[in-house]
């Protein structure tokens, strides 16, 4: 009654006082038994029960275990006949509990098992949904077999799948059919299986071949190399192939399309595609990683890909799609500047009079500012696209015959949110800039005073290889940019999605560390740092040239958090962790650093493909966790040696992952210090562009893209801000001690505007 009055639903194991049910007759008695007290005593509805009828292993060599297979469908079969509504699920991995360690035969005895088991009424269950192949591919005499032990049809079935195991004994499952094995295939079926394991190793040779025994070179393409891509997509789409393994096949394809495409151009027949999409990531903004994934995973579904690359002004995105009548114009953008560029294509594009779907996507892009800003700035259809392996669906339901549905509810949809008075609400929970002032932590210098440096002023320039950045290096932010999140190192052992961090893992070890290890290439990584006299003044930060603390270099300008806050926690703000100069003297630190200057030369190094491939991606990706790492490192350096106050720490890689120091480096463009434009300051100082070559553009992104920057808090009490919202009040005294109009003011900080400001 408990559950019911929560308004959850329930699993309901068949168990009762005498222990677990095995036969068919106790399975369904104690379904039914649980059925009546469920649904007559405690009001649920029977679709809100889902039975777990108890799969047991099999084949274990004892005789009473033979007919658990068989017994457990049966049971779903009368369970749902006679119960109706209700549920049937199941752990499936327990069935073959006697073959663990062969996952060969695991993964068949659990996709035949649930081949039946769904046929007879199973509708939920618990499996390694990572680890499944498809029932037609099981090799025959593996698949009969199989069935005989579960659907327990023929004595001594256990027996003879025992002895079967063998040959399968050590092989990774639907992953790892033995090169010899996949080739004695059918060539279509050869050239479908290379595709979903991104083999690119024979694809020439069999493409050619499929292409001599077709009429026309282009039927190759829409014959067995689409039927392959489209396996690929059915996988992808229900989660048994993620984002990695798509661009490898993408890679697959891509190969072998280009060894036709002479052949179609001499008969005179042009590719056909889905559509044509035009994709930039916009002007001011240099990141990547995303709408390239994206490029590749729409060109292998067969849409036509025009990129136009990074800092894409919107006229070249609008004349491109002109001039080569484009059907779609995507976005990407990753910091909040790129956020009011997109406004103003959309803006263009309804001034020109345009019609063409515009897709939205990157970082901090969001369903919300889509609705409020750039949706209504165009009426040809605005379409938020989460993420990349999205993209793919969006662009399927706007090329099909339900575009102008699907245009319509997406439309309704960012109505719907434009009305919402959320933001206007947020606003109302703010404090005043005065009163949020008022909550500050307010430190005791003299009880807790700050430290001084071992060596002030602008530091040498560092480089260190990426051998020596290696252990540095936080993994997880790797395996999310390809849409693969979790804990490292434990989401290489995730059944789900383990296979394909794997291979990622792998990859880039093979592709990219270990010849930059042996010497083949190297990154080109330049640092710098700087600590500097500094006093705090307000919200402010003003750092001085040298000790006297007359000559101010500039100021770093802090944002408040201005949102009510639980009771204890000061409304914080990066001032606050610096001491005002009328007492003990204090420091601020700066620094810089990258990694991805020369990435066109190491990839011709590497001999890889091109960056906007598989392995190109993976480089760039790549480089992102180098000059991390190196952040990482040089804060280190700069704790124990330069700024020298915690000589004596020792941390292992996690715990510099999680930031267990003392200290912080606060980043411009983060929650702490939202405006991406203070950086400027840390380029003049640290004479960032000549020292490392890294250098800003007009929205204060970071070029190359490699590249990290901020500031040094040494302070033990210092913590991230999360500025959040804030109000117009704080936004008039931002913009006045900064010097700059207000709209400038409002530009870089968009994101913190409530609704009702912006
Ligand atoms: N190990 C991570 C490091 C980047 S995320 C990686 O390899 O990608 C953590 C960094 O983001 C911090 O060191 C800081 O520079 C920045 N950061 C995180 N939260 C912040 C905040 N609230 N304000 C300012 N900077 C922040």
């Amino acid at each position: 009654r408990e559950i019911r009055r929560l308004g959850a639903a329930v699993i309901v194991m068949a168990f009762d006082e005498k222990g677990q049910a095995e036969s068919v007759g106790r399975r369904v008695a104690v379904a039914e038994r649980c059925y009546r007290l469920l649904v007559n005593e405690a009001g649920f509805p029977p679709e809100d029960i889902i039975f777990d009828l108890n799969i047991f292993a099999v084949a274990t060599g004892i005789e009473e275990h033979d007919d658990y297979g068989r017994a457990f469908i049966e049971a779903t079969r009368l369970v749902r006949e006679r119960l109706p509504g209700v549920h049937a699920s199941g752990g499936v991995s327990n069935l073959s509990f006697s073959f663990r360690g062969n996952n060969a035969v695991r993964e068949a005895m659990h996709s035949v098992f649930l081949y039946h088991a769904i046929a007879g009424g199973m509708d939920f269950g618990i499996v390694n949904a990572g680890q499944l192949g498809v029932y037609e591919d099981i090799p025959e005499r593996l698949r009969e077999t199989v069935e005989d032990v579960i659907l327990n049809r023929s004595p001594g079935a256990g027996e003879r799948l025992l002895q079967l195991a063998q040959e399968y004994q050590g092989q990774g499952g639907q992953q790892a059919r033995d090169e010899q094995e996949w080739r004695g295939l059918p060539l279509a079926e050869r050239l479908s299986y290379a595709l979903v394991h991104g083999l690119d190793a024979h694809v020439v040779e069999d493409t050619e071949a499929a292409r001599q025994d077709s009429e026309r070179a282009l039927d190759v393409i829409e014959g067995p190399l689409m039927d392959g891509m489209n396996t690929v997509g059915d996988l992808f789409a229900t989660g048994r192939m993620f984002l990695p393994q798509v661009v490898k096949s993408a890679r697959v394809m891509k190969k072998a399309v280009a060894h036709l495409i002479p052949f179609i151009e001499q008969e005179g027949s042009g590719v056909s595609s889905r559509g044509r999409l035009v994709v930039a990531t916009v002007k001011g903004d240099v990141h990547d990683i995303g709408k390239n994934i994206v490029g590749v995973v729409l060109q292998c579904n067969g849409y036509e890909v025009i990129d136009l690359g990074v800092m894409t002004p919107c006229e070249e995105i609008l004349d491109t799609a002109v001039r080569e009548k484009a059907d779609y114009i995507g976005l990407s953008g990753l910091i909040t500047p790129s956020l009011n560029e997109m406004v103003h294509v959309a803006g263009e594009m309804q001034r020109r009079g345009m019609d063409l779907p515009l897709l939205i996507g990157g970082a901090t892009t969001s369903p919300r500012h889509t609705a409020l800003k750039i949706d209504p700035a165009y009426e040809g259809g605005v379409v938020y696209v989460k993420d990349a392996s999205r993209a793919v669906g969006v662009l399927g339901r706007l090329s099909g015959s339900g575009r102008e549905a699907y245009l319509g509810e997406v439309a309704a949809d960012l109505k719907r949110r434009r009305e919402q008075p959320a933001g206007a609400r947020r606003r109302e929970d703010l404090l005043s800039l005065d009163d949020a002032r008022a909550n500050r932590l307010s430190i005791d210098w003299q009880a807790e005073p700050p430290a001084n440096p071992v060596r002030a002023g602008r530091l040498e320039v560092i480089s260190p290889t990426l051998a020596e950045l290696y252990d540095y290096i936080d993994w997880r932010p790797f395996f999310a940019a390809w849409e693969i999140h979790g804990k490292f190192p434990d989401l290489l052992q995730d059944g789900a999605k383990g296979q394909a961090a794997t291979g990622l893992w792998d990859d880039v070890h093979r592709m990219i560390i270990e010849p930059i290890k042996a010497g083949a290439a190297e990154f080109r990584t330049a640092g710098v740092a700087g600590l500097f006299p500094a006093a705090s003044r307000g919200d402010d930060i003003v750092v001085y040239a040298d000790e006297s603390r007359e000559n101010e270099l500039g100021r770093i300008y802090c944002l408040r958090e201005q949102r009510r806050k639980p009771p204890g926690n000061p409304n914080g703000c990066l001032a606050d962790f610096v001491a005002p100069g009328d007492r003990a003297p204090d420091y601020v630190g700066m620094f810089a650093v990258t990694a991805g200057g020369n990435l066109d030369e190491v990839i011709a190094q590497l001999g890889s493909d091109d960056l906007a491939d598989y392995g190109g991606i993976l480089l760039k990706a790549m480089a992102d966790r180098a000059a991390e790492a190196f952040a990482e490192l040089l804060h280190e350096k700069v704790r124990k040696e330069f700024w020298g106050y915690a000589g004596e720490e020792s941390f292992s890689n996690e715990e510099l992952i999680t930031e267990s120091y003392q200290g912080i480096r606060p980043a411009p463009g983060y929650p702490g210090c939202p405006d991406h434009s203070e950086k400027e300051l840390i380029w003049r100082l640290l004479d960032v562009e000549q020292h490392t070559g890294a250098r800003l553009t007009e929205s204060y992104a970071m070029w190359p893209a490699a590249t990290v920057s901020g500031y040094y808090f040494s302070h033990p009490r210092a913590r991230y801000p999360n500025i959040g919202l804030i109000g117009a009040d704080q936004l008039q005294d931002y913009a006045r001690r900064k010097a700059i109009p207000l709209e400038e003011a409002r530009l870089w900080l968009t994101p913190n505007l409530a609704d009702a400001d912006t």
